[in-house]
């Protein structure tokens, strides 16, 4: 095996030049003048023709075998035909017509010899690559990866000692590496190689790569542009992610930015040829491996051949110092994200703080301590710290995070098309049938805007329009969005000027501290009862629409019985005015009785809107009215948004429902929504801190107070259990008039271990906090 690959064992050729000028002649039909060029195991010459054109004429070794030549000759051919604009050499025939053909040598034996075009440009310094090279290198050597995907030859299976499956059989040649550190760093990786990538090289996708993707066999022109890939001597069946390890490591092994480069060459490889998350995750490994593998054999075979030039060059291995200073975890890290192609360089969590708050003085964030995340799966969250969360809070991931459906719904339509709505396209339609069908038939027009603010925003307009009212009912801490007329309605967030005077408050049907409290007979119809007086207060202006959020989530997560709201509705339409229901919070499922929480109350609502979850992070909100109601918006006023319904977020949306449905998500979230709500209850009953435990399905408040006698609001604790809770790895939030509800609400994937693992985090925070 040995033997194969070292050019000091296996000399080259030594064809006088007359010879091969028969040769040439002979067997190719050509004259010109040969230029004897340097080659470590064939001899090769360059051929100028008196008419002006360059060759290569290649007198391989025979010891390579001609099954070898005659892979070599097949895979340059199909290279050739399926890329034909990579810049690979092209046999030429001989005169009788075949690839290649057999001559005799001086020494008797038989050599194989072929005819190439020739390759123009020259070999380059690896400090001279700029970060454009890098790319076009590594985008290079994806392209011939992807060339060669179809073929195949029995010769493949050919094995080489720089093969990097057979990395541990370098072992025994560690005792010639004379630095103990490095031999150290060596031992690792190649212990890490053992337990990481061995048992999954059965399951990397593997095809013939050329597997010697390194800077002597990529030439450049003056602009250091790739003009040609030689050497298709190591070609071999491996994994396809091989090929980019070898590139790598080879082309930056003396490079003290090697990590950084690395990322540029991925960067090129990606843009052609997506990595499989085992590849990526394998890809500082193999690097390292081939780092640790050129360092081992370098340093043996220099003590083989103390007087080889090519041995005995200068001995810095940058790259390989580089890894070693930063963790091979941290390489890990890197290059995983770098083959996900995250459109943005990474910053330091402290710094990355501070340009935000300067940079958006308005935004906010959560916790004491905030978390910089990088990654979201299922109902996990990655912190750039590498750290796992467990999300408790992010309804907009309904159906957990970077959902691989949604995600390859959405960037398959994105690569097709995504533009405006003004043209026939199925996704919009599809939606707002499907949407349709999800609601009571009286819902019957469909809307689609981008944000919660901007529906509820549209069903105002259209309120007011159809009404020729202009007044509105909210609850006393409800939020209904940012815009002007949405801002107006929310009260959570009025400002000290305080109450708009076109609206109206009525308290929440809160039965823990509320004025009417869960011993009080009909206490959900007393709280509905407010509505009439809140009417009467607008008796100047008329009532146009009463908002509803069905689980009061603003309000303290308060999820009345179903009689609160029905009977709200019935007292707003005696009023002459509308009910919005604000599906946004308990929508999409996460009640666990139907998609939508109203239909729980069998009312019908007016509108419907419908936001956050909708697209599973993909901006795509809904308004679904009565169409009897937009008779009072003039036809040429377009109701139009340029981005609402567009395909992506069409496409998204239905995505969306669909994987609620299939997973039978409503299902589980009630169920899981049950385990949890009974886990709070118990915890209720060892820390006095929680007042009250409230909620459906997936959507549960802890209240905490500071005396369950007076029921005091805790709200410092509250923020104190949240920043621990953090501090822990799990993520919840706090809401309510007095921000002490812990608030509950995770992607409907949420199951029993994950309620778990909160429960018992809540636990350990409430006894630590007290
Ligand atoms: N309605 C409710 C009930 C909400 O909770 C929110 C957002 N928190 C909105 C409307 C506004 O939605 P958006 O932030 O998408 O504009």
């Amino acid at each position: 095996m040995v033997e194969r690959l070292d050019p000091l064992v296996a000399a080259p050729p030594a064809f006088e030049t007359a010879a091969a000028q028969q040769i040439l002649s002979g067997t190719f039909g050509l004259t010109g003048s040969l230029t004897l060029l340097a080659g470590e195991r064939d001899q090769n010459f360059r051929v100028d023709t008196p008419d002006g054109q360059r060759f290569l004429l290649k007198i391989s070794n025979p010891a390579d075998g001609l099954a070898t030549i005659d892979m070599q000759t097949a895979a340059l051919r199909h290279i050739e035909q399926a890329d034909p604009g990579l810049p690979v050499m092209r046999t030429l025939p001989a005169t009788a017509g075949e690839p290649w053909t057999e001559v005799t040598g001086p020494d008797g034996r038989s050599y194989p010899v072929r005819l190439f075009t020739f390759l123009t440009g020259g070999t380059v310094p690896d400090s001279s690559l700029t970060s454009a090279a890098l790319r076009s290198f590594g985008q290079t050597a994806a392209r011939l990866g992807r060339a060669l995907r179809g073929f195949f030859h029995p010769a493949a299976d050919y094995e080489i000692l720089w093969d990097l499956s057979h990395l541990l059989k370098l072992r025994p040649l560690l005792a010639h590496q004379p630095d103990e550190v490095r031999r150290a760093q060596i031992g690792r990786v190649l212990d890490r190689f053992e337990t990481r990538v061995t048992p999954a090289v059965p399951g990397l996708r593997a095809q013939v790569i050329h597997a010697d993707m390194s800077l002597g066999n990529v030439l450049f022109d003056d602009g250091l542009r790739i003009s040609g890939i030689v050497d298709f001597g190591d070609m071999t069946h491996a994994p396809l992610v091989f090929d980019l390890a070898v590139a790598i490591a080879d082309v930056l092994y003396h490079r003290d930015d090697a990590i950084d480069a690395a990322e540029a060459m991925i960067a090129g490889y990606i843009s052609v040829t997506p990595l499989e998350d085992g590849e990526a995750e394998l890809l500082a490994d193999l690097v390292a491996a081939r780092l640790a593998m050129a360092t081992t054999i370098i340093t043996w075979r220099r003590g083989l051949h103390p007087d080889h030039a090519s041995l005995t060059r200068p001995g810095n291995q940058a790259f390989f110092d580089a890894v070693e200073a930063a963790g091979i975890d941290e390489v890990t890290r890197r290059f995983r994200d770098a083959c996900r192609g995250l459109p943005y360089r990474r910053s330091a969590t402290p710094e990355l703080r501070e340009r935000r708050r300067r940079a958006l003085p308005r935004s906010p964030l959560f916790y004491s301590e905030p978390v910089h995340l990088v990654r979201g799966e299922g109902v996990w969250l990655f912190g750039a710290d590498g750290r796992r969360y467990l999300d408790c809070y992010n309804n907009v991931a309904v159906a957990g995070h970077a959902h691989p459906r949604i995600t390859r719904a959405i960037a398959a339509q994105q690569r097709l098309l995504a533009t405006h709505s003004r043209y026939l396209h199925e996704a919009i339609v599809d939606l707002a049938e499907r949407l349709r069908s999800t609601l009571p038939p009286s819902l019957d027009a469909v809307m689609f805007v981008n944000s919660g603010s901007e529906a509820n925003d549209l069903a105002w307009r259209i309120a007011r329009a159809a009404t020729g009212r202009s007044g509105a009912i909210v609850t006393e801490c409800a939020y209904h969005g940012l815009t002007e007329a949405t801002h107006a309605l929310s009260a959570e967030v009025w400002s000290d000027a305080g109450r708009p005077a076109h609206v109206a408050t009525v308290p929440a049907p809160d039965s823990y501290r509320g004025v009417y409290r869960s011993d009080d007979e009909n206490w959900p119809q007393r709280y509905a009862a407010h509505i009439d007086g809140a009417a009467r207060s607008l008796a100047s202006i008329g009532l146009a629409a009463m908002y509803a959020e069905p689980a009061c989530t603003a309000d303290g997560i308060l999820v009345p019985p179903p009689g609160y709201l029905r009977e709200v509705a019935r007292r707003v339409r005696s009023q002459g005015g509308l009910l919005v229901a604000d599906e946004v919070q308990a929508g999409h499922g996460r009640t666990g009785v139907h998609l939508w929480s109203s239909q729980a109350t069998g009312i019908e609502p007016d509108m419907v809107v419908m936001g956050k979850p909708m697209g599973n992070g993909f901006p795509v909100a809904a308004l679904v009215v009565r169409s009897g109601l937009l008779g009072a918006i003039p036809e040429r006023t377009e109701l139009f948004s340029t981005f609402g319904g567009n395909p992506v977020a069409g496409v998204a949306a239905l995505a969306v429902l669909d994987v609620i449905e299939e997973e039978g998500l409503v299902a589980n979230a009630a169920e899981v929504g049950a385990y949890l709500k009974q886990g709070l209850l118990k915890l209720a009953g060892s820390h006095p801190v929680i007042g009250d435990v409230r909620g459906i399905g997936l959507l549960s408040g802890a209240e905490l107070v500071t005396d369950p006698a007076t029921r005091e609001p805790a709200t410092a604790l509250a923020r104190r259990v949240t920043d621990a809770m953090r501090d822990r790895g799990v993520l919840l939030g706090a809401t309510g008039p007095a921000g002490n509800v812990l608030k509950i609400r995770p992607p409907l994937v949420f199951q029993r271990e994950h309620a778990d693992l909160l429960l018992t985090t809540l636990d350990e925070v409430l006894a630590a906090v007290r």
